[in-house]
């Protein structure tokens, strides 16, 4: 499932797919819920060139020359790719035609994506994006913006971390990724952390999003990680399998619904408040900076 970085290459890959190029018309499958908060008059309005594309969390808005402009969310399964003119794209719900004949299909075949087409000008107020939180990507991310972000919940980290509201953009995967680099169980809450936790907290989150940015740079599109295809993640789908850092075997168990990856070694669910804590701090500030 699409989190912060696959949405940040989509938005890279469409940036680059319009640049010079001109939009001259939309098309749109009928009756399909990729449009359920729609105005399809407005999506099939949109043209010209592209004048922005940001993204904030998992949305992306998208504006053209003629002031027109739509939300994006790539749902579960929801991708963008190009293709030449003519050739056929299985689950293509929408269809950016360019003005040299090529087309950018949203392909979704769960479609749980969606495309809200909108004035350029009400981009960024939808109800969905304006009540997004901290984007760690787009707003940077620090000690002090982590802690407002999570000021007053005693929600466990992991649900925490995937709280849009808060924090834009992590879900299952890199909430995941993020603890384990961090060496913080997912089930602690944010008053038991120490300045140290915060800080690797800060740095297994930044370390996070880059991995993943890395890797998702390999072709023209997102991969998704497909069933039976080796795992590149430190944590996430690693249950019964040996921790890489310390080959404690990794566990998993359900949190908030959803399924936690994490290895009991790497990440004690109890706070290290002897000695142990004490020495981990000098340890923390070699990253600072
Ligand atoms: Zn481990």
């Amino acid at each position: 499932m699409p989190e912060l970085p696959e949405v940040e290459f989509a938005r890279r890959s469409l940036e680059k797919w319009f640049e010079g190029r001109k939009l001259v018309r939309t098309e749109a499958e009928s009756g399909v819920r990729t449009f359920r908060d729609c105005d399809l008059g407005i999506f099939k309005a949109l043209k010209g060139e592209l004048t922005g594309i940001e993204r904030k969390g998992k949305y992306l808005m998208v504006r053209f020359s003629s002031k027109l402009g739509f939300v994006g969310h790539l749902g579960m399964t929801g991708k963008f790719l190009k293709r030449a003119p003519g050739e056929e794209v299985k689950w293509s719900r929408a269809r950016f035609i360019l003005d040299d004949g090529e087309v950018i299909h949203f392909q979704d075949m769960r479609m749980f994506g969606r495309i809200d087409a909108v004035p350029a000008a009400e981009l960024e107020g939808r109800p969905a994006v304006a009540k997004l939180g901290l984007d760690p990507l787009r707003d940077g991310v620090s000690v002090e913006q982590l802690q407002a972000a999570l000021d007053g919940t005693n929600q466990e980290l992991k649900i925490a971390l995937m709280d849009q509201e808060r924090i834009a953009g992590l879900g299952n995967i890199h909430a995941a990724e993020a603890l384990f680099r961090a060496k913080i169980h997912p089930e602690r809450t944010p008053a038991t952390l120490s300045p140290a936790d915060w800080k690797a907290l800060v740095k297994g989150i930044q370390a996070t999003i880059a991995f993943a940015l890395e890797h998702e740079g390999d072709g023209d599109e997102i991969q998704y990680v497909e069933e039976g295809a080796p795992n590149p993640f430190l944590i996430y789908g690693r249950a019964g399998t040996p921790c890489r850092k310390c080959k404690t075997i990794v566990k998993s168990f359900t949190q908030g619904g959803r399924t936690t990856h994490f290895c009991p070694t790497c990440q004690p669910k109890q706070r290290r408040i002897d000695g142990d804590q004490m020495r981990k701090r000098p340890r923390a500030r070699r990253y600072r900076g």
